[in-house]
This record gives structure tokens, sequence and C-alpha cells, in this order.
């Protein structure tokens, strides 16, 4: 792929982020290049539904449509969910949001991370001007001389040069690591069990979270009558957990669950994530930017993560629109800067509002279960604080 031309915009990383920021700017006139390290697993009806899901609020749904993709993700398989309930294992109050209250048809969609990731590499292979390098991985980064641009090494002695590189390889970004970006990490002693269950009353398209004593645990309706559940508990107890037989991992799950909607009837095998908090204390420099994962990797008991970084991309991409119209170099660190400055707030202030309702809901005193419980009615209550929170979780 050695070639002496100068890209706009080189990415790293075609996961769900990179490859919407890649048709998004392809589209816009940019010349791209995508580079990935392996190719996306393809996508079949067929297939039993992927375990890793996500929820996908209207800001995404949003970008996914302007990239002309969403109708083809929502006819394979997606689920709408209208309604969200909130409740604690050890307060009374709980908290609702329903479509129908902000004069919406749906709150969100839970989509398969395999689903949406094949339909925009499709979109990209489509394309056709946007060059696809995989499979691809980078090895050195360095800005030239005179600053105009940077180039990047591949482990196959190959090399691209482009005036902006955008790290998207997710949360273990080497990308970050070459570019010398350090990260905030906290680890939650976590994991995320993930499995597909069915049970024995309707879900009503809603989605349900529990907090339980150092656990959470969310049940996400599918379009075929089952939930797909992310189960947030310390390491050791995911560990007895995913030990279990399926029977005995049933009883655990619709007891933990309060048999909101009756017995857990059936389950998938299960997988699990750890769960940690990690940030890069800067998401540009010198013709270089962060988005995604590898910018920040949040707690998933807000379904956000995936969410924050379709944000960082539409913003990304706006900020240099802006600059070409203004026919100044868009990938200058000056102009950098505004997408640093939107972002990087707004998902600090996520992903810190995430890990302060993860310890607090996570626990047991009663004082502060109690506060919880009054805290979940009062939001429920008071009409202008449940649209600031429902229009936050919809971006
Ligand atoms: C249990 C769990 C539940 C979650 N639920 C939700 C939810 O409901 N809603 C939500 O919004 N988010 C959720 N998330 C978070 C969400 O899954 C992530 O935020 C999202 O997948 C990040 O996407 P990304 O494109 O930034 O990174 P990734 O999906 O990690 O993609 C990175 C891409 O880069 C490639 N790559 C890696 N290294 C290299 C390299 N060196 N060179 C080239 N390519 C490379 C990878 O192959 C991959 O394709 C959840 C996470 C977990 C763990």
């Amino acid at each position: 792929m050695t070639s002496r031309r100068v890209l706009d915009v080189a990415i790293v990383g075609a996961g769900m982020v990179g490859a919407a920021l890649a048709l998004d700017l392809a589209r816009r006139g940019f010349d791209v290049a995508l580079i990935e390290s392996r190719a996306p697993a393809s996508w079949r009806a067929e297939d039993e539904v992927d375990l890793r899901v996500v929820a996908l609020a209207a800001s995404s749904i949003a970008l996914l449509r302007h990239l002309d993709v969403w109708t083809a993700i929502a006819s394979a398989r997606a689920s709408a969910y209208r309604r969200m309930r909130v409740w604690d294992a050890l307060a009374p109050g709980s908290l609702g949001f329903d479509a129908a209250d902000e004069g919406a048809s749906a709150l969100g969609y839970i989509v398969e991370n395999k689903l949406i990731q094949s339909v925009l590499w499709q979109a990209v292979e489509r394309h056709g001007d946007i060059a696809l390098h995989c499979p691809a991985r980078v090895v050195a980064s360095e800005l030239d001389a005179g600053s105009a641009a940077r180039t990047l090494a591949f482990e196959d002695g190959s090399q691209l040069r482009a005036r902006l590189v955008v790290a998207a390889d997710g949360a273990d970004s080497a990308l970050r690591g070459l570019l010398g970006i350090e990260t905030h990490d906290r680890d939650y002693a976590q994991r995320g069990i993930v499995a597909h269950i069915a049970h024995a009353r309707a879900h009503e398209a809603t989605a349900w979270q529990r907090f339980l004593p150092g656990a959470t645990l969310a049940f996400l309706p599918l379009a075929d009558g089952r939930s797909s559940i992310v189960w947030s508990v310390e390491n050791d107890e995911a560990e007895r957990l995913l030990a279990l037989d399926d029977e005995a991992f049933r009883a655990e799950l619709g007891a933990a669950f309060d048999f909101r909607l009756g017995a857990v009837t059936a389950t998938t095998k299960r997988a699990a994530f750890p769960l940690r908090l990690r940030l890069a204390e800067r998401y540009i420099g010198p013709r270089f930017a962060l988005v995604g994962d590898a910018a920040h990797v949040v707690h998933p008991l807000a379904g956000q993560g995936v969410n924050l970084g379709f944000r960082d991309a539409v913003e990304l991409a706006n900020t240099l629109v802006d600059a070409r119209e203004r026919k100044a170099d868009f990938a200058t660190e000056h102009v950098l800067r505004r997408y640093e400055r939107r972002r990087r707030s707004d998902n600090a202030v996520s992903a810190r509002a995430f890990d302060a309702i993860q310890r607090g809901f996570g626990s047991d005193n009663p004082a502060l279960a109690a506060l919880r419980g009054a805290g979940l009615a009062l939001i429920d209550r008071v009409v202008p604080l449940k649209r600031f929170f429902a229009r936050r979780a919809a971006g």
C-alpha cells in the first residue's frame, strides 16, 4: 500500500465508530483510508442472535440514517424499546421513561454489534472511493518533517501518509500507545455477563434495569420475545455464575431480577467481559485524533459506550467539514481542539456519572439505599428533571 500520495484522513480500526466515520467523511468528499487488522465476521439472518448487542440511542440512529445504512440494519434484525424501568433491590421507588412522553415511537433499538459493523463494512466497500486496508496492523506513526502529514508504517513494511490519522482501534488501542497518549484507568473488578434468555412473561418492549448490592442487571428486549442480559458482578461472583449449570443459572437470574418477567425458562451460552473505566488524557495532537473506545471506555450500566463513540464521529466530521469550508487546514491542532473540547467534556461527564452511579448503587448501606430510592422516585415525579435525563440518554 506504499504510495507517495497524501490522503486526507487515515482511520485505524473499522469497528462501528471507525467505519461510520470513514463512510461519513468519504461521502462528504474527503479522501479516506480505513485500516483494519481483521475483517469483520459476516452477519447472517439464519444465525442465532449474537451475544454482543448494544442499545442504540436516538442520536446513533440519526447518524446511521444519515449514512443510509439504518434501513438495512432495521430490516435485518433490530428490536425497538419503547420504555425503560429502573429500580433498586434495597429501596422502594422506581424510575420509568416512555417513548410516548417524548412523542417518539421508540426510545432506542437493541441491535447486534456484528450486524451494525457488517452493514457499515459493506457500505464502505460499496462506496468505492475508500481505500480499505485489511488485514493490516500499524507498527509506527511519525509526523513528517514540516508537520504537514503523518506517516503510518505497517507490519508488512508498507507505509501510508495522511493529513490526519484517527485512532478508532478500540479500548486497547495500539495506535493510542504509539502516539504517546496516556489513559486514566479504573478497574471495576467486575465482569459483565451476557446471554440471551427466555422468560415466562412478555418483556413489553421495555429495557429493565435493577440495581443490587455490588451488581447491576439489565434485561434488554429482543425482537423474538427473549431478552438480552448484561449482569455486571464482581469478578469472584462472575466466576461462580459462569460455572453454574443452566438450570441453577436461570434460577439465580430470575431471583436477582425479582421475577419481574416471571421465571427464566431458557438461556443461551454465557460470555463475560471485564469492566473498566479508561479515559484518554488527550483526544488530539499533531495531526491525530482519537474516537470511540480508543478515547473512552465506560461502565456498560447506562448502555452508552458506542453512543458516545458515534457522537465523537459526528463531531469530528463536522469539525473537519467546517474547517474545509473556511479553506483552512482541517487537521491542525487549533482546528481539532474544537472537537476535543466538545467531546472530551461530554464523555468525561458521562463516564463520571456512570462511575458515581456504579459506586452509589453498588453499596448496601441502608442510608444510601433509602437515598437512592428517594432519588429515583423524585426524578420520576419531577417532569423537567425526568425530561432532562431522557434527553441526555437520547443524546
Ligand atoms: C457487556 C457490554 C455491554 C455493552 N452494551 C452497550 C450498549 O448497550 N450500548 C452502547 O452504546 N455500548 C455498549 N457497550 C460498549 C460498546 O460495545 C463499545 O463502546 C463499542 O463496541 C466501541 O466501538 P469502537 O468502534 O470504538 O471500538 P471496537 O468495537 O473495539 O472496534 C475497534 C476495531 O479496531 C480494530 N483494531 C484493533 N486493533 C487494531 C490495530 N492495531 N490495527 C487495526 N485495527 C485494529 C478491531 O479489530 C476492531 O474492528 C457495551 C460493552 C460491554 C462490554
